[in-house]
């Protein structure tokens, strides 16, 4: 499996995922960047974006879902999620597209398809605690529902979504699994539940949510209420939580990469989010010769080959893609 960070943080998320030979199965695990950023950064990974076989939504929040208009309306790749939050998106599209036809399209009817033997959707909140307005006018033409708790093989790719705790209608996490490697992705999460700590157990990389530190953030220019709403149980995920959710799924049996991600500009840096989470894995008595622990820039991040594991000096590749 290849993963590359296309950008990760309250302003943008997007990830790459290649498995199989020549990585013929690739996915991306949300599309939160401005359309055209995103595409630079798959050219830069070497990848078109007409080579994108589906796009794996962890909820309807804006800095997830940014570029899958455009996506869809240029390429049509397979749009993954949760029914509830397909539905949201479905929702936002059918408000704004009334307004010009009154009509149902097919998609809508395939979208009620995938509604009737699925849980209802929830409303959302006013937007999500990712503080961005949700994306509307989807055309949503080709989806595939996976009730989070289940999971489906695409291509190469064997896709195991969970829930999280979050403000959005069904926000979710992806065990993925390809050539015997897993990769976790957990992104905006306001706490950690049991299903979240097997799936993270088991990821050989662990991209992991370190979205503030809590003192900053207490001290900080953000209103009382959006300090409370990032610290509810379905906010955002603190750099000591992040700590704990590592220490809680640690593993003694071999190496493992992590990925602190979704970093707050506003309570937040890189150094402080490593600092913390080290310190905390070294008071707990954690042998951090174990773990490669870094932080996900807003830009183009680094990339995970685990062909190259096996095969490099010191077991693993870590190569920062640079923006032109
Ligand atoms: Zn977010
Ligand atoms: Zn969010």
């Amino acid at each position: 499996m290849r993963v590359i960070s296309l950008g990760s943080g309250s302003s943008g998320n997007a990830l790459l995922i290649e498995a199989g030979p020549n990585g013929r199965t690739r996915l991306l695990v949300d599309a939160g960047l401005p359309c055209r950023t995103l595409i630079n950064r798959l050219h830069l990974a070497g990848v078109s974006p007409a080579q994108i076989l589906a796009v794996l939504l962890t909820h309807e929040h804006n800095d997830h879902t940014l570029a899958l208009p455009t996506l869809l309306k240029r390429y049509d790749p397979l749009v993954i999620s949760d029914p509830a939050t397909l539905a949201t998106l479905a929702d936002n599209s059918r408000q704004e597209s009334h307004a010009t036809t009154g009509s149902q399209t097919g998609t809508e009817q395939s979208l009620s398809l995938c509604l009737r033997e699925k849980r209802p959707a929830r409303l959302p909140g006013e937007h999500g605690a990712c503080g961005k307005r949700m994306t509307t006018l989807l055309p949503l033409r080709r989806t595939l529902a996976l009730p989070a708790g289940n999971s489906c093989l695409l291509g190469d790719i064997e896709i195991f979504s969970f829930p999280v705790p979050h403000d959005a209608a069904a926000p979710c996490g992806y065990l993925l699994s390809a050539g015997g490697c897993r990769v976790c992705v957990v992104v905006d999460s306001g706490s950690v539940t049991p299903i979240m700590l097997e799936a993270m157990r088991q990821a050989d990389l662990l991209v992991l949510e370190a979205n503030h530190d809590r003192e900053r953030l207490l001290r900080g220019p953000y209103t009382y209420a959006l300090k409370m709403r990032i610290l509810s149980p379905t906010g955002h995920l603190s750099n000591e939580q992040a700590a704990q959710a590592i220490l809680q799924t640690w593993r003694t049996n071999g190496l493992r990469w992590i990925w602190l991600a979704h970093l707050s500009q506003v309570n937040n840096t890189p150094q402080l989010a490593l600092r913390s989470v080290q310190r905390h894995l070294v008071e707990a008595g954690a042998a951090l010769q174990q773990v490669h622990l870094a932080t996900l820039p807003r830009t183009m991040g680094p990339a995970w080959d685990s062909t190259r594991l096996w095969h490099d000096e010191y077991w693993w590749c870590y190569e920062t893609l640079t923006e032109r």
